[in-house]
């Protein structure tokens, strides 16, 4: 968290106390939160912190570049640490998540580029589907 605080600092921006608290939140917490999820562990730490100054703070830190969000399906958008992101794969039956290694997306990434000069961004979007149970 310090490191990052001081990330925050070097790029212009406060070190408050809820966003110190959000921050902690994300680095403790599983992967991929969603705002409400992040404000309801943050609050247990501190019940002074809002879910509207979650969202503010979330914010901030996607400007600064330290956080980023992702769409897991048909629910709301899920926050986690820029140096933390990675894609997804998610049954769309069942809600099983798998974490999909950045290799996986090289040859849509390299066809992508060619056709259309394109940079795709797998982390940004889970891909949906079925799993192997729900098939
Ligand atoms: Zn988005
Ligand atoms: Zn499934």
């Amino acid at each position: 968290v310090e490191g990052v605080i001081a990330l925050v600092r070097a790029n212009g921006g406060r070190s408050t106390h809820s966003r110190r608290i959000v921050l902690e939140t994300l680095f403790d917490g599983e992967d991929c939160a969603t705002a409400e999820e992040i404000a309801a562990v943050a609050q247990r730490r501190a019940p002074d912190v809002h879910l509207s100054t979650v969202y503010r703070n979330l914010e901030e830190l996607q400007e600064l570049g330290v956080v980023v969000h992702s769409h897991m399906g048909h629910g709301p958008a899920t926050y986690q640490l820029a140096s933390h992101a990675s894609a997804y794969l998610i049954c769309d039956a069942c809600g099983a998540r798998f974490e999909a290694p950045d290799a996986m997306f090289k040859s849509l990434a390299k066809a992508a580029h060619e056709q259309f000069e394109f940079a795709i961004d797998p982390h940004h979007v889970a891909i949906l589907g079925r799993c192997r149970a729900c098939r």
